[in-house]
Formats: structure tokens, sequence, C-alpha cells
């Protein structure tokens, strides 16, 4: 049922502009409603990358499990993304519950948004700290954060019927391979890719009771993702256009090839890796279009293929 709920999606045709995105999770979840509801929801909060694209929010993914939420990355305008998610329809991403985070790596397109989402769901009422997983260098970016707020944490704070002395506080957990989180209803494994010059760059393998899901972070073509996929049931993975590529300048190209994956190369990552669907996210089009993007991986992959937008759900 897993599989044939991603494929409904995966063949849904989504024309360009947010509402149109909004209207297709309202959709998803339509089309779900006659069967048994599944225990896990993934979100795509945001697709995008530094780019300030306005239809397209800083990378984050939730994945929402018997409506509690754990947040993959947080770009720029994920704590909106997670409101319109929670208005339609997606209760475990309501500000006060997002609670729980886990970083890729500390590229600022995916971190931009952690100071919202510790003040934000804070200040809307969660009385707990942030629980935050992230490579070395997290704890020194939260210190920076609340150091740098303190003002506004102490006027909060005093203020008659505040917010409470300790939810804005993030407990934060520096993270090496292997398993970094476990709980009753999910397993998160990290586990080292290669990006760029970054020394600690992960990628993560979730399972819940009903999914296997593998995230790439950012990262170049490695071994690593089809070894952790193994015919998973998701892999939502970053790429970029060959197409594109071919027309930005050799200093850039030098660059996005020791940082990320052409979607040639990822075609060819998918076909060793199995999954159900292919989650493409985090796209750099250099100009190329998703229809390209995704016959580019097409060229080199025979499973389903979608190229997400924000507020899709799979
Ligand atoms: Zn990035
Ligand atoms: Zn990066």
């Amino acid at each position: 049922m897993r599989k044939s709920r991603a494929a409904r999606i995966g063949v849904a045709r989504v024309s360009p502009g947010l509402l149109a995105v909004l209207l297709a999770l309202s959709g998803a979840r339509a089309t779900a409603a006659g069967a048994q509801a599944p225990r896990t929801r993934i979100v795509m909060l945001g697709t995008g990358t530094p780019i300030p694209d306005p239809e397209r929010s800083g990378p984050g993914v939730a994945i929402v499990v018997d409506s509690v939420a754990y947040l993959f990355d947080a770009g720029a305008g994920i704590v909106r993304r997670a409101a319109a998610a929670s208005r339609l329809g997606v209760p475990g991403l309501n500000a006060p519950k997002l609670g729980r985070l886990f970083l890729t790596h500390l590229h600022s397109d995916h971190t931009l948004g952690l100071a919202d989402v510790m003040f934000t769901p804070w200040i809307q009422g969660r009385k707990e700290p942030l629980d935050l997983y992230g490579p070395p260098g997290t704890a020194r970016l939260v210190h920076g954060i609340v150091d740098g707020n303190d003002e506004d944490i102490r006027e909060r704070v005093a203020s008659s019927g505040g917010p409470s002395a300790e939810g804005y506080r993030a407990n934060v957990h520096e993270i090496v391979e292997g398993v970094v989180y476990r709980d009753a209803r999910i397993t998160v494994r990290a586990f080292a890719v290669p990006h760029s010059a970054w020394e600690h760059a992960f990628g993560y393998r979730i399972e819940t009771p009903d999914r296997t899901i593998v995230i790439s972070g950012d990262a170049r073509r490695n071994d690593a993702i089809a070894r952790e996929c193994n015919g998973c049931d998701v892999l939502i993975h970053e790429v970029y256009s060959d197409a594109g590529f071919a027309t930005i300048p050799a200093a850039r190209q030098a660059y996005h090839a020791q940082a990320h994956t052409s979607a040639t190369q990822l075609g060819a990552v998918a076909t060793a890796a199995r999954p159900g669907v292919l989650v493409l996210y985090h796209q750099l089009y250099f100009g190329a279009t998703d229809e390209q993007l995704v016959k580019e991986v097409r060229s080199t992959f025979a499973g389903r293929v979608v190229s997400a937008r924000d507020l899709q759900e799979f």
C-alpha cells in the first residue's frame, strides 16, 4: 500500500505555483482517505537551495510518525511551511510540536531556519527545549543564536504571561556516524557523505514502523547512498541538471562537481539503491526545467522519480 500511495502522488500532475502544490497535498490526503491511514507521512517543507526562489523555501523535510514530527534540516522559511502543512491537515507540524531537528551539515542554506525552529515554537507554547542533532559545530552555532538573542529572550520570559523559561533552548547532540536517535516510533542513523570541503556532512537513514527513508543531505556522487537505501521505500536526494551545468562558468563547475550530484549520476546511484520512489530536492536547475531534470535522471534510472515541490507529500 505504501508504494502504491507514493505512486499516486508520483504521477500526479502538479502545475507550477505554490497554490497548486497545496492542492496536491490536499488531494494526496483525499486519495489516501479510503485506505488504512499510513503511520508515516513525509512532507517536503523546503526543496530550495541558496537561491532565494519565492516558491522554494530552504531545505527541510518533515517526517511525521503518528503525529510526532521529526525535521531534517532547517532552511529559511521552514516554520512557515510547517504551519502551512499543519493547516492542510498534518497536525504534527503545529509550531509548538516542532521539537526534534536533525541537521545534515552546517551550510547556511540548511541552518538559516534554525533560530526560527528554536524560538517560534517556543513563543507559540513549546515548553521543552528543542532536541537538536547535528555535526560538530552545531553547539557553537546554537550558542551564537542564543547569545545574539539574549535581549529578546529576557524580555519575553519576563513579560506577563510570556513563554516558558526553558523552551527556547536547544539540547545539542553533536553526532558521528551511526544510530543517533531512537524512540518507539523511529530510528535515525547518520552516515557520512562527501560534500565539497566539509569535514562533517551527513545523510540520514530513517526507519519507522511502515517506511524506510534515506535523505542524502548535500553530497557529490558516493556509494553510501545505495548501501544505506538498499531497496528503501523513499530516497530523497539532491541533484543538479547536467544540461544546466554545461552552461555555468568553469570555476563554478569545479565547485559543484565536488559538492553535488548530477542528474545522470543520480540515476546510476538510484539504479544501485533501488528505492520505491526517488524524490529530487535541493534541485540546482542552472536554467533547466523540471522536465529536463527528470529526463536526465531517467536516462540512467528506470524506476519512479518525482521532482519535488514545497509541501508535496509522500
Ligand atoms: Zn545546500
Ligand atoms: Zn551544502
